[in-house]
């Protein structure tokens, strides 16, 4: 399928590695049968956003547009759609399509699909051609599948980042069965951290932040943490030997994993979220000494993402932000850099239709 492009729509992007980010026109198609077309408010900034311009996996396609925590509003469906309305807000996450009818996207892990998921940006269509434009724009065609639902009680703005930071971390907690009086670590507070420490805080477990940021200590206990632990100063880790059930690892660069496993009680679990470029090395012995366990986890699937809405409804979970204009991204990207979010950058689409006028 080749889609008619239609509709021209205001965006930011990069034309070449390490930015900047630039308005930039990109073409939307005219919503489909099965489509529901959204007016974007809010998009959050996620560290793979800076990931993917920076060309830290080396597989970036540019011009590239980012953004993948996106909270809109459905302004036109098309004739088959029927799971919304005119109206509803609704979210759009990592993934827009996928093959539906593998095992993986039968049992809800789209993001696994045999035949290769499209991401809601930098990836390519079930065309194979026509590559997909993020959430850093004011408007965005997705098919219904892909959409979910906002709880009406959860802030727009704050709702956003649930979309990616948000999954990324309840997806683990729930696989690992994080539950009441668990010792679960956060390692690195920044997006996907704190998102973390909220979730895994709202399941019972005591919290502990293991962070390179002394100054990020009181937000910590304000988030839910029990403990917080500066992991440069020497001898801290040391005493947190054969601590904890599960950690999760958040971290953007490149660090040590080997002191983080020997944290671990016996039978526990390392999950990586955070996704560094380069690679790690791993003594053996650190893993087999407590049969402890080295796991990743990636995003999380439809179904999940409604589900951990739902549940922040539920629970009053949402994301600690800082709302920022469309021209003010590339400071948010310097300041994501050097470590210094509070806890995720979210931007007023309203900003980027003014500027479009
Ligand atoms: P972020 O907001 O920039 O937070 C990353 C945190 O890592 C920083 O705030 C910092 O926390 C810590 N950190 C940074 N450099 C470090 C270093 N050299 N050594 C130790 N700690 C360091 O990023 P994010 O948006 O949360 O994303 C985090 C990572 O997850 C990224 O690599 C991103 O691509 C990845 N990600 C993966 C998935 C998935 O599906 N698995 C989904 C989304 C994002 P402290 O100041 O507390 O040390
Ligand atoms: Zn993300
Ligand atoms: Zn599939």
């Amino acid at each position: 399928m080749h889609w008619a492009m239609t509709k021209k729509t205001p965006a930011y992007g990069a034309r070449a590695a390490k930015g900047p980010l630039e308005p930039i026109v990109i073409e939307r198609r005219a919503p489909g049968p099965h489509d529901v077309e959204i007016e974007i408010l809010y998009c959050g900034i996620c560290h793979s956003d800076l990931h993917k311009v920076n060309n830290d996996w080396e597989n970036t396609h540019f011009p590239i547009v980012p953004g993948h925590e996106i909270i809109g509003r459905v302004i036109s469906l098309g004739g088959k759609s029927s799971s919304f309305r005119e109206g509803d807000l609704v979210g759009v996450g990592c993934i827009v399509d996928s093959c539906r009818t593998c095992p993986e996207c039968r049992a809800g892990n789209e993001m696994f699909c045999k035949k290769g998921v499209t991401f809601s940006f930098d990836s390519l269509e079930r065309d194979g051609k026509t590559w997909t434009y993020g959430g850093y724009s004011t408007d965005m065609v997705v098919d219904e599948r892909y959409v979910v639902r906002v709880p009406q009680v959860l802030n727009p703005a704050r709702a956003a980042p649930l979309l990616c930071a948000g999954i990324t971390t309840y997806s683990p907690l729930r696989q690992f069965a994080c539950k009441r009086g668990d010792q679960v670590a956060v390692v690195g507070l920044g997006g996907l951290g704190h998102m973390a420490i909220k979730f895994a805080a709202s399941m019972g477990a005591v919290v502990t932040v293991l962070s390179t940021s002394r100054d990020k200590e009181k937000d910590a206990a304000r988030l839910g943490a029990k403990n917080f632990v500066v992991t440069k100063e020497s001898g801290a880790l040391d005493k947190l030997a054969g601590t904890f059930n599960l950690i999760v690892d958040t971290v953007s660069a490149p660090h040590d994993l080997n002191q983080e496993l020997t944290l671990l009680g016996s039978l526990g679990t390392v999950v990586l979220v955070g996704l560094p470029p380069g690679s790690t090395k791993l003594y053996p012995g650190v893993l087999i000494h407590g049969n402890k366990r080295l796991a990743g986890s990636n995003i999380g699937g439809i179904p999940e993402t409604q589900e951990m809405l739902d549940y922040c409804g539920k629970h009053g979970v949402v994301a600690d932000i800082e709302i920022i204009k469309a021209n003010q991204i590339n400071d948010a990207y310097a300041r994501m850099q050097r470590n210094d979010v509070r806890y995720r950058f979210v931007i007023d689409m309203a900003s980027l239709r003014a500027d479009s006028k």
